[in-house]
């Protein structure tokens, strides 16, 4: 008899859980994966998709207003918001029913409850109270929306969770935090028509992320409407029947619909067990701590994704979770090099951005050159929009390597995915001038800076 009844059991069917699942059982494991939700975890069912479409959706609106300049004559367009729900409800449910029949299909099983670990191999289902012993356990649980203080109202705050779920569309919403998730919302709900304010703790958004993309970003999005209050916050939310008061900081106070909170994600480590089994969490960043094989500090559990609080990017839980696989299952040691990770905020205008940004390079590299341009899109020459495309390269002086490449325009994301090719590649600028442009295209601006905008030179001494 076996000593234990399976493998590999995966706590958390989102898109690394059920990457390490498959994999592990294609190498031949005998696998279970717990999921008390929604197979599919928050990209799939409140993440990344269903935002996509929401993206997708309200952009239209820019398109509508900018055929008027091709000739095209358009009848006043109206939006319905719960078709829209009624149509992502279906995908997300198609998608779900994709996700759970690929991983039956790969021989793995799935058990529809929420697991605790109860010891080093050991896991409960609180479903049955039953107990399944593994020889190893992967923990994929993902993160959840943070909410900050406890200020007076905040039960009447939602986060993106249940922002898909609106029965309507709010005619005013007032959004705090200046990262992905809300300037996403605040780019979709603007699309679709709502009156749209940002409440940012510092001076701008977009903290972390080059110095030129947030401006450039916050300027557009301004263009377009969108209100960006700064250096203050959300100190008290009043509710009046379906109307909100948002008091701030700064002693102001606004009126709307909505009032929704993005200000991060944490880690979902509570009430798992880990104190139990003896799984250490990371003091630096809330999330279970883990080598470079994604182990934790108990031999036999693993975690990967958003509860390890690493990079949590779907594409990076993914690579971590084929990663363990193989390195458990598998035979072969595989660890993820996280270095030039590109990644994308679909606001409007969305942000493409790989590798260092130019603040990074100058503190790491003595002598930095950067290239960067802003143009008038072609489509914006006859569309009459206010608009403005932004290209950077940020490039190693000394070697010509290219370190970084941010991007704000029309298919940013769709642009950076190919460059982050070439960055991971080492390319230098000489690789880019070499490549003949595609013209008549945004992206040939890359291969056409000649001419350095800056160049950073650090004296030995400094
Ligand atoms: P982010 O970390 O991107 O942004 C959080 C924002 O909230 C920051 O502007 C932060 O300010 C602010 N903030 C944090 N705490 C407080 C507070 N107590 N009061 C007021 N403001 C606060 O988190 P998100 O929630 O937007 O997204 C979570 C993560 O999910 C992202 O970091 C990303 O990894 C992932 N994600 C990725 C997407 C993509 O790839 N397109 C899309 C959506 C999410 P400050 O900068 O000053 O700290």
């Amino acid at each position: 008899m076996a000593e234990f009844d399976v493998d590999l059991f995966v706590i958390g069917g989102g898109s690394g859980g059920v990457r390490a699942a498959r994999i592990a059982a294609g190498y031949g494991a005998r696998v279970m994966i717990a999921e008390e939700y929604r197979m599919g975890g928050t990209c799939v069912i409140r993440g990344c998709v269903p935002k996509k479409l929401f993206v997708i959706g309200s952009h239209f609106r820019h398109e509508i207003e900018d055929a008027a300049g091709f000739g095209w004559t358009v009848p006043p367009a109206t939006f319905d918001w719960p078709t829209l729900i009624a149509n992502k409800d279906k995908e997300i449910a198609r998608l779900e029913a994709a996700y759970t029949a690929n991983v039956e299909k790969s021989g793995a099983q799935i058990v529809k409850s929420r697991a605790v670990i109860e010891d080093k191999h050991t896991v409960r289902l609180l479903e049955n109270d039953k107990k399944i012993t593994a020889k190893y356990i992967l923990i994929a649980t993902g993160g959840a929306p943070n909410h900050g203080a406890p200020i007076p109202g905040i039960e009447h705050v939602i986060s993106s969770n249940e922002a898909f779920h609106l029965t309507r569309l709010p005619k005013r919403i007032v959004i705090q935090g200046g990262g992905y998730i809300a300037l996403e919302f605040a780019g979709i709900f603007a699309g679709f028509g709502s009156d749209v304010t940002v409440i940012y703790r510092g001076d701008n958004i977009l903290r972390g992320f080059d110095e030129d993309v947030r401006a450039h970003v916050r300027a557009e999005m301004e263009k377009q409407g969108i209100t960006i209050l700064t250096g203050c916050t959300v100190a008290k939310v009043d509710r009046h029947r379906e109307e909100f008061t948002t008091h701030l900081s700064n002693g102001s106070s606004l009126a709307s619909d909505q009032v929704m909170f993005a200000i991060g994600r944490h880690p979902a480590v509570a009430n798992l067990g880990l104190e139990k089994a003896g799984v250490a969490i990371n003091p630096r960043n809330g999330g279970i701590a883990v080598d470079h094989f994604s182990k934790s500090s108990v031999d036999s559990i693993y975690a990967i994704g958003d509860v390890t609080h690493r990079f949590n990017l779907t594409p990076v839980a993914i690579r971590e979770g084929h990663a363990f696989a193989d390195t458990v299952f598998g035979k072969r040691e595989v660890q993820v090099d996280h270095a030039n990770i590109p990644t994308a905020v679909f606001s409007q205008p969305e942000v493409g951005t790989v590798g260092l940004t130019e603040t990074e390079a100058r503190a790491q590299f003595s002598h930095v050159d950067i290239y960067k341009t802003t143009f008038r899109p072609i489509k914006a020459t006859m569309s009459g929009r206010d608009t403005r495309v932004l290209m950077k390269l940020v490039v190693d002086g000394s070697t010509d390597r290219v370190l970084g490449c941010h991007i704000v325009g029309d298919a940013a994301a769709e642009i950076t995915q190919a460059v982050a090719i070439a960055v991971k590649m080492k390319a230098t600028k000489a690789d880019f001038d070499a490549t003949i442009a595609l013209h008549p295209t945004a992206s040939e601006e890359l291969v056409t800076m000649r001419t350095p905008t800056a160049r950073h030179v650090r004296q030995a001494a400094e």
